[in-house]
């Protein structure tokens, strides 16, 4: 086969920046209602909206005495503990209404009662029978959520586009939502090339390897809110990849991994090309992962992006978290959102080499007062061991070689 594919090398921040320009153009998938807890992980596609006013009532927030304010300014101050209301369904809430002189004792989370306008902190009163003596003064309004403070009957809770984690789906519960619509997972067809690949569950010959890739990218498929489909593995043989390819492109995405470097039997591109492939970067100035390949093919009437991730394992997993997520998450209906850098401090100095951005395996911990980040030894792009023992990459920009123990730098959360 003969065509050829023009050089398109870009920067690290160039790549970012077309990756986020494409995936900010992309339509989400279809919306479906979703039951709560298989909404994890996917993206709203509706706003949550609240059923009534938030909170439905003056809420407490200590357990403690609902007062008047204006009884309570110079302290110590003597008052009339006149009941008790606790959480929950009250035997008679309109019975009680806090006067003049008076106090009711009261626990988080229930309604202050008519009359007050502040809750004093048990810790810092005193009650014998029904004195209660209070040592502190308090304003109006302490300790109180007042009633639709938080949301108004109707308002817009949570927006859509949001991805559902805990505190969303404690949100739609809140609201009444044993459904929500989220858009459906994107379905991504995960294509692994090379003559040296062998499935999990046979036996490897002498010098063959498993096909660990089309498992790990599943993987981060899955995480991402994504569905991944694993085709068979291609051989590095043009018209067996093309067949496959063809296969692929009926999904919403296709990630190819291995054949794109230089080699005699790297066909992934030109194969692509023939297809009539439209490329948006044949490699990027980082290591792991230069020869990464981006562009999307139209057939039928049907788009469909790719990726060509270059096959060593560890250059597939970066690749996938700098390019792949930012279209994966388009595609599930996220908001786009910059990729997660954090800083922390280097635990040891290390050198590298120029030219080129790196993201080295690293290990992020460390105190909440000062995260630090050290690397994780590792034996280069093939290094599986070393990314499984990794929670981060340090980021080494392309003109530093040098770091010192104790200096920050740039981490990418994994
Ligand atoms: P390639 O990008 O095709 O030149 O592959 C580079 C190296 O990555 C190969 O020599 C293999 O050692 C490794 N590799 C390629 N594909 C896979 C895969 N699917 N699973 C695990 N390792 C792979
Ligand atoms: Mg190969």
């Amino acid at each position: 086969m003969s065509v050829s594919t023009k050089q398109m090398l870009l920067s690290f921040d160039l790549a970012t920046r077309t990756v986020e320009q494409y995936a900010a153009k992309l339509p989400p998938t279809q919306p479906e209602l979703t039951s709560l807890l298989d909404a994890v992980g996917l993206v709203l596609a509706e706003d949550v909206h609240a059923d009534r006013d938030f909170p439905p009532f003056p809420r407490a927030t200590r357990d403690g005495y609902a007062v008047r304010a204006k009884d309570v300014q110079s302290p110590p101050v003597h008052l009339r503990c006149i009941g008790t209301v606790k959480a929950g369904p009250a035997a008679d809430e309109s019975a009680v209404s806090v006067g003049a002189g008076e106090a009711v004792e009261i626990m988080t989370g229930a309604p202050v009662p008519a009359g007050a306008d502040a809750v004093v902190m048990v810790e810092y009163t005193e009650q014998a029978d029904d004195k209660v003596t209070v040592q502190r003064s308090i304003k109006a309004g302490d300790n109180v959520v007042h009633a639709g403070s938080e949301a108004r009957r109707g308002d817009v809770m949570v927006p859509k586009g949001t991805r559902v984690r805990h505190a969303v789906v404690a949100v739609a519960a809140a609201v009444g939502r044993p459904e929500i619509a989220v858009y459906r997972r994107p379905r991504v067809s995960v294509l692994a090339t090379g003559d040296e690949l062998v499935d999990v569950n046979l036996p490897p010959g002498p010098n063959e390897i498993r096909n660990s890739n089309s498992y790990s990218l599943a993987a981060q498929v899955y995480e991402a809110g994504g569905d991944a489909s694993r085709l068979p593995v291609a051989c590095d043989d043009a018209a067996e990849l093309a067949l496959l390819i063809g296969k692929g492109l009926h999904a919403d995405l296709l990630l190819l991994t291995g054949g794109v470097s230089m080699g005699k039997y790297d066909l992934v591109e030109e194969v692509l090309a023939s297809l009539g492939a439209e490329f948006f970067f044949t490699g990027v100035s980082i290591q792991p992962g230069k020869p990464v390949v981006f562009g999307q093919v139209t057939r039928d009437g049907k788009t469909t992006p790719f990726f060509g991730l270059p096959g060593n394992p560890v250059s597939t997993m970066v690749t996938f978290q700098l390019f792949v997520r930012p279209v994966l998450d388009a595609l599930g209906g996220a908001q786009l959102a910059p990729l997660p850098f954090v800083q922390a401090r280097l635990k040891e100095s290390f050198t590298s080499k120029t030219g080129l951005t790196r993201f080295l395996p690293g290990k992020l911990g460390g105190t909440h007062e000062r995260p630090e980040v050290e690397l994780v030894r590792w034996h280069g792009s093939g290094d599986l061991m070393a990314a499984a023992k990794s929670n981060c990459y340090i980021v080494v920009p392309p003109d530093r070689d040098h770091f010192a123990a104790g200096e920050a730098v740039t981490v990418l959360l994994s």
